[in-house]
């Protein structure tokens, strides 16, 4: 166990404490396996696709990892609001803000990967009203906006 621990990338005291309140809040146990995957992905602050990931860890750990096991944990740190899922690009990205309860908005660059985590109170509104007014009841309301951040789009220009 704590050959395992001293193989978890850095993570500052803060997202440490944030990543324990969420999971107390859910009665959820962070692990240190759990912890070393959300601190591999808050290390890159990059959305990153799951097999990715599992390189990364393989490599700081200096050892083979099942993928079943990271998919196991990428699925707890979703449930408890720590990582959010892109669908659009099946990448995995941590959230910025895990502490407040919010849908989530994203722009995509399909440029650079950046992955800009958005949060507009106007559109989740906008959204619920739409599904209102036609009695639909959304579950999940995730909103990923494909395109060219602010330098990429720049950088096309020259
Ligand atoms: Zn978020
Ligand atoms: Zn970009």
């Amino acid at each position: 166990m704590a050959r395992q621990l001293a193989r978890t990338a850095p993570l500052a005291a803060k997202w440490r404490k944030l990543a324990e309140g969420r999971c107390a809040e859910k009665g959820e146990r962070l692990t240190p396996a759990r912890l070393a995957v959300y601190a591999e992905m808050l290390a890159r602050r990059r959305a990153v696709s799951a097999y990715e990931l599992i390189g990364l860890l393989e490599k700081r750990q200096e050892r083979k990892i099942a993928p079943l096991t990271v998919y196991r944990h990428l699925d707890f740190l979703i449930r408890t609001g720590l990582v959010h899922r892109l669908q659009s690009t099946q990448t995995y990205l941590p959230c910025d803000h895990p502490d407040q309860a919010h849908e989530s908005q994203f722009l995509l660059c399909s440029s650079c990967g950046n992955v800009d985590e958005v949060e507009s109170t106007g559109l989740e509104a906008l959204l619920s009203r739409i599904a209102d007014e036609r009695g639909f009841r959304p579950d999940n309301a995730v909103v990923e906006v494909k395109g060219l951040c602010g330098a990429c789009a720049v950088e096309e220009q020259d």
